[in-house]
């Protein structure tokens, strides 16, 4: 699952309306963010900036220790390299294989897995 990915993804649960975003990354383990080396390409981070919730991704990154995105999110226009290269980075290359995403809603707290790489964010019949 990529941290793009991840971007967009809220709590579900029927009940759960408020506080389900973003979801907590729970690593399995140390290996469970793999990094897949490839060309970057500009033009298509520069479209996601603006689509992008900036404190989500910084949030996550922070928490695996992916570092190098500023605290406010650049606009397409005058992103500079160093944050090009991290959002390529961050976005593009790492990968995360087994985890558990947790919503952040207190009264929730539900936990849905990521397995070799695919959330699986289906509920059950009495969340729906
Ligand atoms: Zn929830």
């Amino acid at each position: 699952m990529k941290l793009l990915t991840h971007n967009m993804l809220t709590c579900h649960v029927a009940k759960c309306k408020k506080n389900n975003f973003p979801l907590k990354i729970v690593l399995a383990n140390e290996s469970s963010i793999h990094m897949e080396e490839s060309d970057m390409n500009p033009d298509f981070i520069r479209h996601m900036i603006p689509k992008i919730d900036w404190r989500a991704l910084k949030e996550a990154a922070d928490s695996l220790e992916l570092t190098g995105l500023p605290s406010n999110a650049p606009t397409p226009e005058n992103v500079d390299e160093n944050t090009m290269n991290a959002l390529h980075h961050i976005l593009m290359e790492a990968d995360i294989q087994n985890c558990q995403l947790v919503c952040p809603n207190e009264e929730c707290k539900r936990s849905y897995p990521v397995v070799q790489g695919v959330p699986n964010l289906l509920l059950t019949k009495d969340e729906v």
